[in-house]
């Protein structure tokens, strides 16, 4: 089973020559390459879906080195403040090293959009999650304090950072974030330091979509390229959702895809790799 996908993926890097540019010129040295891998949508409302997704990843990745994005509320229907059973597992998961991040407060965009292009974007490029794109800095900021205070009560530790719901941030989210203190923050392109706007690293993140059949296509399509591509760029990104584990084609191309990258790849913690880009050691190794 390994051997057939090592060689689907070494079949499909004979096909690169033929690509408009020299592709060994994009390739990093093998010490350089980094995957970070995240399961999003971590909530009460989908607790069999993530203990499935853990699972597997916790095999493929041979660890619990990935990290999970915490909804203290799902839609308003799934609170974790107050659960103290869904807290626990939180805990437990914390205590197993994975790195948790806040990830929205609702996942759902009530805001109303000026524009048309606002309002479009809000709509049909997210499904109605781009919570954080409408916000008001003042909303935006309640938000994180209250769910950086219900998931750190949870976890008894500090959260990662934060990440907004489909990866979309407004003015008012920036500034708000800014103003917390978050150590990290992701977006579809990459990686920063919220208190300073510094960025930690650029890459593209990898996702499948399940919400409808063009999207999946679309998304198994994006993963194959990632996995014949697999050797460039610094750092990727994989992240994975609740929903995918309702599709066998995405289960078994998420394997496929995080077996191939995680080959030829290190795979790291988001605070390990801000560590690395500051040039600060790593303790656990010291
Ligand atoms: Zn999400």
């Amino acid at each position: 089973m390994r051997n057939q996908a090592a060689g689907a993926v070494i079949a499909n890097d004979m096909s690169l020559p033929s690509l408009p540019f020299r592709p060994a010129a994009l390739i990093p040295p093998a010490q350089d390459r980094r995957l970070l891998v995240s399961i999003h949508d971590v909530s009460p409302a989908f607790t069999a879906p993530v203990e499935a997704l853990a699972a597997r990843l916790r095999t493929l990745l041979d660890g619990p080195r990935f990290a999970m994005l915490v909804v203290p509320n799902h839609w308003g229907r799934a609170p974790i403040a107050g659960d103290a059973a869904f807290a626990r597992r939180l805990r437990g998961w914390a205590d197993e090293g994975i790195e948790m991040f806040l990830h929205g407060w609702l996942h759902r965009d009530d805001s109303r959009h000026d524009g048309a292009a606002a309002a479009f974007k809000a709509r049909h490029m997210t499904a109605g999650e781009g919570e954080f794109l409408g916000l008001s800095a003042a909303e935006a900021e309640r938000r994180l304090r209250d769910g950086r205070d219900i998931v750190e009560q949870a976890i008894g530790r500090p959260v990662a950072g934060f990440i907004a719901p489909a990866w979309l941030y407004g003015e008012g989210a920036h500034q708000a974030l800014a103003a917390t203190g978050f150590t990290l923050a992701e977006d579809h392109w990459r990686v920063w330091r919220p208190h300073t706007g510094e960025t930690v690293t650029r890459g593209p993140v990898i996702t499948w979509a399940s919400r409808s059949p063009a999207r999946t296509a679309s998304s198994l399509a994006v993963a194959g390229v990632a996995r014949t591509a697999r050797r460039m760029v610094p750092v990727v990104r994989l992240a994975v959702h609740p929903g995918d584990m309702t599709k066998t084609a995405i289960v078994a191309s998420i394997a496929r895809t995080v077996r191939a990258l995680a080959e030829v790849r290190q795979v790291v913690r988001y605070a390990d790799l801000d560590r690395e880009m500051r040039g600060e050691p790593d303790r656990k190794a010291a």
